[in-house]
């Protein structure tokens, strides 16, 4: 097709103010970001955010209330979805358990175009090379295990070379470690094939482990777009910080340098905020920054200490988790790596303590 001289520049995908609305449901709300070009793109966020909706109006399946969605710089709204220059992987993705595993991946060439047959030949070839099923062509769908069944799958989306490839909770069917297997062999795949993939998915590791960037979703909004590390170490809002990984909150008003919290005191808060005087905010500190002491005065000159007694010491494996109650009754958690070496005894009263520029201070 004829495309606009931007094109090979512009994004992937670009949302303009998108919403959707279904009756009086706003599913999504005003989201505006882009997916670059070849990155591996992920919409997380909890059951019901609008995920889903946000994929279905990228694909076309679903038409926009209000907004844009181009696609590789051009308009798409209106264009439907077998027009769009995309693919689609699903959890449930249905392979034909007649045909053998080449025929399934060339089935999409036979039935989009006319190809030479050596032509297809090849491009099936290549596909299950791409994900390392090489000389599998003749085998029976039947004869495959789990992982190699979501393989074929790969290769079938992949052969038409999409620009985009979307995938809904594309491992939801796996189990764990094979979950965890096919985490890397997607983002592997990935960089090979040098297509744009986004996902949906409500598993925040998944999303961790594979993605270039996340979008966070709650409520029909997007709250943050930034990579794994960003979203975990400058979260944005509470949500964020509350679903990616676990964090201790501390709610209150700023004073300067100072977080006045209701019973527990002045708090020292990382410098620099930029945020005016009275603001009502909330302080959020990771439990493997927390490290506890018996005694205030064995806490590092400048760090926070907050008084509170010892209720739980739960092993992880790799970490062990101490849970405490503050002074005003409030839960706090510390995490430290490996097994438990404190010496500390259920029911002690212990100090928490951390560096103020390891907390993070979230407008409220
Ligand atoms: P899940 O992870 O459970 O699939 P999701 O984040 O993908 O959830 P969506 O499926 O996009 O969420 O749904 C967002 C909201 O829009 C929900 O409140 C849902 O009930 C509503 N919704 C989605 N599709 C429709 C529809 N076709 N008609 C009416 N309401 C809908």
């Amino acid at each position: 097709p004829d495309e606009a001289p931007t094109a090979a520049s512009a994004p992937a995908v670009r949302l303009t103010g998108v919403g959707k609305t279904f009756g009086d449901t706003p599913a999504v709300q005003d989201v505006t970001l882009d997916i670059r070009r070849n990155e591996f793109f992920s919409i997380l966020g909890p059951s019901g955010c609008g995920k889903t909706t946000l994929m279905r109006m990228i694909t076309g399946f679903e038409v926009p209330t209000e907004g844009t969605v181009e696609l590789g710089g051009v308009n798409a709204n209106g264009v439907p979805p077998h027009k769009r220059d995309l693919n689609m992987l699903f959890q449930s993705y249905a392979l034909f358990p007649h045909l053998n595993v080449g025929e399934n991946v060339a089935f999409e060439l036979k039935v989009r175009r006319s190809r030479p047959k050596a032509e297809i030949s090849k491009a099936v070839t290549e596909a299950l090379a791409l994900v390392r099923l090489e000389g599998y062509g003749e085998r029976s769908i039947a004869q495959l295990s789990g992982g190699q069944r979501q393989r074929v799958a790969i290769a079938r989306a992949l052969i038409g070379r999409p620009s985009l490839l979307l995938l809904d909770e594309p491992l939801g069917a796996l189990d764990q470690k094979l979950r965890a297997e096919m985490q890397l062999e997607l983002k592997k795949i990935q960089r090979e094939v040098g297509v744009t993939f986004v996902t949906v998915t409500h598993d925040q590791e998944e999303a961790l482990t594979m993605s270039d960037r996340i979008a966070i979703m709650d409520g029909g909004r997007v709250l943050q777009v930034d990579s794994p590390e960003a979203i975990y170490e400058r979260p944005a809002t509470r949500f964020v910080a509350d679903f990616i990984g676990t964090s201790n909150f501390l709610t209150g008003t700023l004073g300067g340098d100072r977080l006045g919290v209701e019973s527990l005191g002045n708090l020292a808060v990382p410098r620099g905020h930029g945020l005016a005087d009275g603001t009502g905010v909330h302080l959020a500190i990771r439990p493997e920054n927390v490290r506890l002491t018996r005694e205030e005065g064995e806490a590092a000159a400048g760090r926070v200490a907050l008084p509170g007694t010892l209720q739980q010491i739960v092993y992880l494996g790799n970490a062990t988790r101490y849970h405490l109650t503050l002074t005003d009754g409030s839960d706090f958690i510390a995490e430290s790596r490996g097994a438990d070496r404190s010496g500390l005894a259920m029911g002690e009263p212990v100090w928490a303590t951390w560096d103020p520029a390891r907390s993070r201070l979230l407008d409220q």
